[in-house]
């Protein structure tokens, strides 16, 4: 098997969504444990309430199936999407992952590759972006932490039911990112490949950036598609889940 590392991002795990949580096994069984290394590029939860959740039935699962990977041999990056954007050092460690920063420039078998969950790069959704920066200060998490674990799990169960509610509203083309700022973003990180997530919109893009192009591959989500991206020496493609059909890869 050619050394290799996988993407994935927007997996939206919950214990409502029974599906997903059966590709990602099927994932971590069959296809992860031969790669070199997993990066998770946020969103792997549905929402994150807190490292404190960590004893919740559901997330322990989640948990266990990761830190038996990293314990295989495959190591496991974990960065923090904006629905999981409290995932920290705690759920990490108990992971056996490595806790990312987005973005984080990496070297890929020797190609520099910039990492982002995405978020940051819909700058067209102004009320979004007010709200991700108000998320994102220090005093705001650590006020919102301090609250009762079962009083923030409905508070984002809330947050979450009204985002659903604007979605439909919002136009499509708002939610997708911004060529400004992904060119900006690029041009920041001396023109790398970029790799991210959360638009649910899989795809790979080329931007020309200052005369050079930097090739943009956005992941799956996957209540509408289980996938990877998978990236050997010889270039990047996109990899299945492994069939459900198939009971060698249920766990
Ligand atoms: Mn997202």
């Amino acid at each position: 098997m050619t050394a290799h590392t996988l993407f994935i991002s927007d997996l939206h795990l919950a214990a409502g969504h029974p599906d997903s949580m059966a590709a990602f096994r099927r994932f971590i069984a069959a296809s992860a444990p031969q790669a070199e290394a997993l990066y998770i590029l946020g969103d792997l939860f549905d929402y994150w309430a807190g490292d404190d959740d960590l004893a919740d039935d559901f997330h322990r699962q989640v948990v266990e199936l990761l830190r038996g990977l990293s314990a295989g041999g495959t190591k496991v990056f974990l960065m923090p999407g904006n629905r999981d954007l409290l995932m920290g050092e705690r759920l990490a460690a108990a992971c056996g992952a490595t806790l990312l920063a987005d973005p984080t420039l990496i070297q890929l078998y020797g190609a520099p590759t910039l990492l982002s969950h995405g978020d940051a790069l819909c700058t067209d959704d102004l009320e979004y972006q007010r709200f991700r920066v108000q998320v994102r200060q220090p005093d705001f998490q650590t006020q919102f932490l301090a609250r009762p674990l079962t009083e923030r799990k409905a508070y984002i169960e809330q947050l979450r039911a009204q985002s659903e509610q604007q979605k439909r509203v919002k136009a499509g083309a708002i939610m997708d990112v911004n060529e400004a700022a992904v060119a900006a973003l690029l041009r920041e990180h001396h023109h790398p490949r970029l790799i991210h997530g959360h638009t649910h919109r899989p795809q790979r893009h080329e931007h020309q950036v200052d005369g050079k192009v930097c090739e943009r591959w956005v992941l799956p989500d996957w209540d509408s598609q289980p996938g990877a991206l998978r990236y050997d020496p010889s270039g990047l493609g996109w990899q299945g889940i492994p069939p459900a059909m198939d009971a060698a890869f249920v766990k």
